[in-house]
């Protein structure tokens, strides 16, 4: 029933060891095929053995002998395996390449390799160097598995093959990695059918001295040439009794033997870490198939290239994927910058993406070549950064727009009462706008990048001071209208007054008017324009505008009191005052002895003074020519374009006073005819 089991364990293996269970863990797979091909399930087995995220956490172990010195049969009973095993009474012909099996309790990665039949070598000796270089360049911890027997015998122990095994991985892989340190290997011999009478110390002395002949035998690289044994491998020994004879000595001996490949503390530990070749579990496939296709076409690379290859490779993989997250992480985001938006906490969720894709990132990469991890990181962060770079960019812009709206807006309903402090409203509206812009600006820039908002925050500051001084353009332009408008008021009585009265010094009375009324205006402007800020520029625009504007009130005011009616009605009343009443105000009644003539040409002549006297704004008293607005080159106001102050002065011309003084005689004569014609009506009484 023994070899029942056997053949339902070798058919059932055979099928990669599924048929008879479904634990994984016990899974085998050819990584080596009779084709000399490397399997493209290696990745896959090693997920399924529960290894990918091993990290360096996991060992190589491998073997090297003749054939059917129990080589399989060892490494199942060490490591819980499931290798094919010679079947003595049916010859079974096992196949041929280099299986792995997960070792059982254990992060340990087995390789058997499966050789023809001694009796049939010859034509096989190249995939026995090439699976025996494989081995030993691909595993910490290389088994040498001999008889007792074959200790000092070159040609039995495969010593040829060692040599030349040796020489080619000199060759192919002895240079140094990159950080300056070789490959170390531990060659694990294991004696079999150990008698006992020579002792293990003997046998031990022998094989060194042997590994030690072959290494100064080996043609080396000439740069190598000074390269010992000791600088690449690491010599132990074990041996064990005999499996037939003695099958439970045999079986404490393996138990024994297992210790040394699971206690770490003890100090015959195989997998030392140096031994390690630190791969990364989930890289091992690649860097496996890559020391094959270097085996099979003995391309002179080294393995720190390799490493890097495989770096590179696994790398860019890694940042794929967690670029890929961070994609579809960052993509809804897009839209609402795009149309405007200022998305609430925008900086955060892009630090979180970032820092997402990194430990991704570093989680898987950070256990490949160290150079090319950087290298990669970098890269991936350059990238990421200048993806979210455009939301940042879009987030200030939007962030812009907002600020300068609220600040509008504020403004807007600060100056909506009657009394408010202008400046005082713009003050705090810009404070307001500029720290929200900042505090949302520092929230959006990610650490670590070169992103500034420093630009965006100099245009929004220059738009705020526009909008304030517009506003207060507009504000000063207002209060002049009001002063203005006051002004105008107060000015019209005065005028009225004084130039009803036609008086020598009329003039310098209007002139006193005005300048009073224009000095209450000029400091109701300074009181209320403090509260401005305005500038001093402003001030003097605002200044010379209100003056001209009261100057022109006047003269409009003038304008009036000398029309041509209004004027001639003036001259009418002056020349009646004097004709018509006598000196004390009483009313003339002509006797014909009385000089009409006479009374009628003074009052004439002293009436068409009047004309002259109206014609000219001129005081007699020159000072208060000074306090006429004199700027009148003054080209900020709008006002000021067509102003020629001189001859504003002049209320008639010579041609006008020409046309008054005759139309005044006309009434002056209609009053001598009355006169006379009223003396002929008292003769007649
Ligand atoms: P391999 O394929 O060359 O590694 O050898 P196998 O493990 O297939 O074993 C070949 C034969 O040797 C089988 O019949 C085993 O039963 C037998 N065998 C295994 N281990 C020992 C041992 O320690 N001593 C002896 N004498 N025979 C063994
Ligand atoms: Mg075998």
């Amino acid at each position: 029933s023994t070899a029942t089991k056997a053949v339902a364990a070798v058919n059932g293996y055979h099928t990669n060891g599924n048929a008879t269970s479904n634990d994984p863990s016990i899974e085998r797979v050819q990584i080596i095929d009779d084709e000399k091909r490397f399997t493209s399930d290696l990745t896959p087995q090693i997920e399924r053995w529960g290894l990918q995220n091993a990290g360096f956490d996991y060992d190589i172990v491998a073997v090297f002998g003749s054939q059917s010195t129990g080589k399989s049969t060892l490494l199942n009973r060490l490591c819980g395996t499931n290798f094919d095993v010679m079947d003595e009474t049916r010859r079974q012909q096992t196949t041929k390449g280099i299986w792995m099996c997960r070792g059982k309790g254990m992060n340990v990665m087995v390789m058997d390799v499966e050789g023809t039949d001694g009796r049939e070598r010859g034509e096989d000796q190249d995939f026995e160097r090439k699976s025996a270089l494989f081995s030993l360049a691909s595993s910490e911890v290389l088994i040498v598995n001999l008889w007792e027997h074959q200790v000092g015998l070159y040609q039995g122990a495969n010593m040829g093959l060692l040599k030349t095994v040796f020489e080619v991985n000199l060759g192919l892989f002895g240079k140094k990695s990159a950080d300056g340190r070789s490959q170390r290997t531990l060659l694990l011999f294991v004696i079999r059918d150990h008698i006992g009478t020579t002792p293990l110390a003997n046998l031990q002395a022998t094989l060194t001295a042997d590994m030690n002949k072959i290494w100064g035998s080996l043609s080396k690289p000439p740069e190598l040439n000074d390269r010992q044994l000791s600088d690449y491998f690491d010599l132990s020994f074990a041996a064990l009794p005999h499996k037939i004879l003695v099958p439970d000595k045999f079986e404490a001996g393996v138990q024994d033997l297992r210790k040394r490949f699971t206690d770490k503390s003890r100090e015959d530990y195989v997998f030392k870490p140096m031994y390690h070749k630190r791969i990364p579990a989930d890289g091992v496939a690649f860097y496996m198939e890559n020391i094959w296709e270097q085996v099979q076409s003995n391309k002179d690379l080294d393995l720190p290239t390799q490493q890097e290859l495989l770096a590179q490779f696994r790398c860019d993989e890694i940042a794929t994927v967690a670029l890929s997250e961070f994609n579809e992480q960052a993509k809804p985001q897009r839209k609402p910058i795009e149309s405007g938006k200022v998305v609430e906490g925008l900086g955060n969720m892009m630090r979180s993406w970032k820092a997402g894709a990194l430990a991704r990132y570093d989680r898987d990469a950070s256990r490949y070549h160290q150079g090319v991890y950087k290298r990669k990181r970098a890269d991936l962060i350059s990238v990421i950064d200048s993806t979210i770079s455009p939301l940042f960019l879009g987030q200030l812009k939007n962030l812009h727009k907002a600020c300068l709206v609220s600040f509008k807006k504020e403004m807007v309903d600060g100056m909506r009462g009657d009394s408010y402090d202008f400046a005082e409203i713009v003050k705090t509206a810009r404070t307001r706008c500029e720290k929200r812009f900042l505090e949302g600006a520092k929230e959006a820039s990610l650490e670590d990048t070169d992103w500034s908002y420093e630009e965006e925050f100099t245009l929004l500051s220059e738009e705020v001071k526009n909008v304030a001084d517009q506003c207060r353009k507009d504000e000063t332009k207002k209060m002049v209208n009001v002063i203005e408008r006051n002004f105008k008021r107060n000015i019209s009585e005065p005028v009225d007054l004084y130039l009803n009265k036609a008086t020598p010094d009329m003039w310098d009375k209007v002139l006193k008017a005005f300048r009073e009324t224009l000095e209450k205006a000029e400091s109701s402007y300074l009181t209320k324009a403090k509260s401005f800020s305005c500038t001093d520029e402003e001030n003097a625009t605002a200044l010379s505008t209100l003056r001209k504007r009261a100057w022109l009130a006047l003269r409009s005011k003038i304008d009036e009191q000398t029309s041509d009616a209004a004027f001639l009605a003036k001259l009418r009343t002056h020349f009646e005052e004097l004709f018509r009443y006598d000196e004390h105000g009483v009313p003339r009644v002509w006797k014909p002895e009385d000089d009409i003539d006479g009374a009628f040409k003074k009052a004439k002549d002293r009436t068409l003074e009047l004309i002259p006297l109206y014609s000219k704004i001129s005081p007699i008293e020159p000072s208060l020519a000074y306090t006429l607005p004199s700027e009148t080159s003054d080209s900020l106001s709008a006002e000021a374009d067509d102003f020629d102050f001189p001859s504003t002065l002049l209320i008639f011309s010579e041609t006008k006073a020409v046309d008054l003084t005759n139309r005044f005689r006309k009434d002056a004569d209609a009053y001598y005819v009355e006169a006379k014609r009223s003396t002929v009506a008292t003769m007649a009484q």
